[in-house]
């Protein structure tokens, strides 16, 4: 068979099962095998197309694609062995990136092949030439703002950056000028290429994408992850358009559709304006709470214990603080104990509790906590006036009532698990620090919440030891 066919041929059948994989991936249960899919589909992408390739290039250059293919592959499995699972957002974030720098790195090459080497050189038809500089200006563009942005995502999820937007006087006028500015470029460059025109288109969506996540506060940074994902895959299609990889294209365009769906999702949790997040943060108004002041009452394990002896029934709240403290196990031990006593225990997860999508099930699930006590926030938020204790595990953010009852918080009109109306609330954190929205939370002042600090997972244990 011709090598073309054959890879066009394993184009289709990858193509097919990455369609499969996002299809598992949807589903509890069919999320392992929809893995599989996608490993096995990127598989036959790579070794089809390197095969390809390997027919019309010099041995030297085999060599530096199998170098690369080896030493990228083994920092990849290096990395995704060693990566805790509070670290994987950020790992996320700095992968986009790579993707968006090769859509730029892709972008520019196809300017040096084509543009840069005049018409008379090249292989593409003088009619096409046109489309030719357009798909490089798109597609440099949409790569460099994915490139920065997700930086800029990185540095915030991994404390590198402080997580508080960035509000620059005019930053909409800003963010509008670099649209404007990138589409005239794009004219000029696709009626007069030139080397200066696409260094200020780079320069331009560089500074673009750098903006548009500094200026996105801590609490909405999970719709900014997944859409940097969506932004990858725009970024990945707009290079298969360029380097007329069928399967780029296809794949690129559902990790953009799905990323941008996931995102819309993520708002409409979160009670955000999709557009205003997309846009930087467009017409929100930078906020800022009232400092909050009281008194605190803190106690011990056993009396928490003794608490948990009493209640008829529980909830637990856990975010991100269980995840770093990996307080899941006793957690679920706590839990087994306290049903075998009678108590009713339940677990409310909010959307965006933690640093991923699931983060909460997926750590819950380990532990082998029940799939039926654990409710989502719609499913719970009711229930809490009937409640005799809350154990709020490492979430703050999430339980904060600031933002039902302060319009000038940062994180006003987020929907929030509504703790506080429990008869008792117990929060399980080291100190008074704020959570990743840079906000302070009233609930640890209220007359019916008490703080244990120290670690959760070692709280835990020490109130499982007092039971
Ligand atoms: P927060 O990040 O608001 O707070 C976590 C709390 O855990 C902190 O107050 C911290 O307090 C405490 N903590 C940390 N380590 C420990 C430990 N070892 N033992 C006990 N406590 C600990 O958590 P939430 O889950 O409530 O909120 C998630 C936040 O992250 C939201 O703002 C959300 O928007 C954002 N986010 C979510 C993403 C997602 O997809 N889910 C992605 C990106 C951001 P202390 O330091 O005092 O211990």
């Amino acid at each position: 068979m011709n090598p073309q066919t054959a890879a066009t041929a394993a184009y289709i059948v990858a193509a097919l099962l990455v369609v499969m994989s996002l299809a598992g991936l949807s589903k509890h249960e069919t999320a392992r095998a929809g893995v599989v899919y996608g490993i096995a589909g990127i598989a036959i992408a790579l070794v089809a197309t390197v095969v390809l390739v390997a027919q019309s290039i010099t041995a030297g250059a085999i060599g530096l694609l199998v170098g690369g293919f080896v030493i990228g592959g083994a920092i990849g499995l290096w990395r995704a062995r060693v990566v805790e699972m509070t670290g994987m957002p950020e790992l996320i974030a700095l992968l986009h990136s790579f993707v968006g720098l090769a859509a730029v790195l892709v972008g520019w090459n196809g300017y040096l092949e084509v543009e840069a080497v005049g018409p008379a050189q090249t292989e593409v038809p003088p009619e096409m030439l046109g489309i030719h500089s357009v798909e490089v200006g798109v597609g440099v563009f949409i790569g460099a703002v994915t490139f920065t942005g997700s930086i800029v995502a990185f540095g915030k999820l991994s404390g590198r950056m402080k997580s508080r937007p960035l509000s620059l006087p005019g930053k909409n006028v800003l963010n509008l000028g670099a649209l404007v500015a990138f589409a005239g470029l794009t004219v000029a460059f696709t009626i007069s290429p030139s080397i200066g025109v696409i260094i200020a288109l780079t320069a331009v969506a560089l500074a673009l994408g750098w903006h548009l996540v500094a200026s996105i506060g801590g609490g909405d940074m999970p719709v900014v992850v997944s859409m940097l994902n969506s932004y990858s895959g725009w970024a990945a299609a707009a290079s298969g358009f360029l380097l007329d990889n069928t399967l780029l294209i296809v794949t690129g365009a559902l990790v953009g559709s799905s990323g941008a769906y996931l995102s819309y999702i993520m708002c409409q949790a979160m009670n955000r304006s999709f557009i205003a997040v997309i846009a930087g943060g467009f017409g929100v108004e930078s906020g800022t709470t009232s400092d909050v002041e009281g008194e605190h009452h803190e106690v011990q394990a056993d009396e928490v214990a003794e608490l948990l002896r009493q209640a008829s029934s529980v909830i637990i709240t856990p975010g991100y603080g269980m995840a770093v403290a990996q307080a899941q196990y006793p957690v679920a031990d706590l839990t087994s104990k306290l049903r075998d006593k009678g108590v009713e225990v339940r677990f409310g997860i909010h959307p965006v509790a933690g640093r991923l999508p699931g983060h909460m099930n997926v750590l819950l699930a380990e532990a082998k906590v029940p799939y039926d006590i654990v409710l989502e926030m719609d499913e719970i938020n009711d229930d809490f006036p009937e409640t005799s204790v809350v154990l709020v595990i490492g979430a703050n953010d999430t339980v904060n009532p600031a933002a039902e009852e302060d319009p000038s918080s940062p994180i006003a009109g987020m929907p929030v698990l509504r703790v506080w109306e429990a008869e008792n609330v117990v929060v399980f954190k080291r100190s008074m620090a704020v959570g990743y929205a840079g906000v302070q939370n009233p609930l640890f002042f209220k007359d019916a919440t008490s703080m244990i600090f120290g670690d959760a997972k070692q709280r835990v244990e020490d109130i499982i030891a007092a039971l």
